[in-house]
């Protein structure tokens, strides 16, 4: 048997790894709690566990979690870890304070091969997807770095990556991140957020009832299809019905679109006209995006000003609209602007990993 990072297993597969040597199901509580809750690091120090099984896994398991390399806290709090995963590779995730909350924005993939032109991962290219240890351990090092004091009470799914384009590891990872003995965080904590993988957002809501959130930028074909190129494959139309269908199953539940504000691109008031058309009917909240800059984007933020007239628009067609508060500008950890450092294999291509969808 491989050694097994224990890190890498859910409940159901740690329940099948402890049957599988003749254990209990019931182990899997116990060693879930001692890693995640009480952070122990030393199969000998799982004192519930017998002698025999905790030198069983000694010998066939470890507990191996991602290692911070640098962590920069900004003017208002936020901080931004970059992460080592793997050789040569690296990744960035945000804690942003709230006041009665806390959120980590967590990393799905290193790098990106969705190629949205308005987002600096973008750029890097894509690598690989992370493991279900390198995701869950991210919330593992960030509590551990944090203390007592700061505790992680949310989980966006908005750092690096595509998250459905990496499936299996991140509803796991979700998973646990909801498990009463690793995080404990309720499924409206929890938020995933897409592109929008259409088939992939059907298996979500089967596989794992977390809040969803889409990001939008555009209510036409036309402008969507070179914002967010993933929109060729599965457009406005296609999205829109998935949408509808991810709330039909969770009554009471609302998709948060997300709308990054692009100067002259698309946030003029026929723009807030056809985005009120396409939100019809559906419960929605909006959130825009001021675009955060980075070096040759291209784009430009809208003035304020014309967001908060957008934002009145939609407003006052009876859509929850927000604007999004930019949080850690000085330090590179705003949306859009995570980079770590990412080894790309130029796997980037689009048809590629549409494929793989
Ligand atoms: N791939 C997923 C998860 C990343 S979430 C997704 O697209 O939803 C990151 C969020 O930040 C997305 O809504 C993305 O569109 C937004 N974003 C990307 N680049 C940005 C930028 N430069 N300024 C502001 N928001 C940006």
């Amino acid at each position: 048997m491989s050694t097994i990072n224990l890190l890498d297993l859910d409940r159901k597969g740690m329940e099948a790894f402890f049957v599988s040597i003749g254990e209990k199901p019931f182990r899997a509580t116990q060693v879930l709690k001692w890693l995640y809750q009480e952070q122990v690091t030393e199969f000998e120090e799982m004192t519930n566990l017998s002698k025999a099984l905790r030198a069983n896994l000694k010998e066939n398991c470890c507990i191996e979690t991602p290692e911070i390399i640098t962590e920069q806290i900004a003017s208002d709090g936020t901080r931004k870890w970059v992460i080592q995963m793997g050789c040569n590779n690296r990744i960035e995730t945000v804690f942003i304070p709230e006041e009665k909350r806390g959120t980590l924005c967590v990393s799905s993939q290193i790098g990106c091969a969705l190629a949205c032109t308005f987002c600096s991962t973008a750029q890097q290219g894509f690598n690989r997807n992370l493991s279900v240890s390198e995701i869950i351990g991210q919330l593992y090092v960030a509590q551990n770095r944090l203390g007592e004091e700061k505790r992680i009470t949310n989980v966006v799914m908005m750092g690096m990556g595509e998250p459905l384009l990496n499936f299996d590891n991140v509803v796991k990872a979700m998973n646990l991140m909801m498990d009463d003995f690793v995080y404990g965080l309720s499924k409206r904590r929890v938020t995933l957020s897409t592109s929008g993988v259409v088939p992939a957002m059907y298996r979500l809501t089967e596989a794992c009832d977390v809040s969803l959130a889409v990001s939008l930028h555009a209510a036409n074909d036309e402008l969507r299809n070179v914002l967010v190129p993933i929109n060729q494959k599965y457009p406005l139309k296609e999205l829109m019905i998935a949408c509808r269908e991810n709330v039909k199953l969770a009554p009471r539940r609302t998709i948060t679109f997300e709308y990054v504000m692009l100067n002259g691109i698309n946030d003029s008031s026929a723009d807030a006209r056809a985005l009120i058309k396409l939100l019809k009917n559906i419960p929605a909240k909006l959130n825009l995006i001021p675009f955060n800059p980075f070096p040759n984007s291209g784009y430009h933020c809208t003035p304020m000003v014309t967001i908060k007239r957008f934002r009145d628009l939609l407003q006052n067609a009876g859509i929850i609209t927000t604007i999004r508060k930019t949080r850690g500008e000085d330090i590179d950890a705003a949306c859009g602007q995570l980079v770590g450092k990412v080894k790309d294999k130029s796997r980037r291509h689009l048809k590629l990993h549409l494929a793989e969808s």
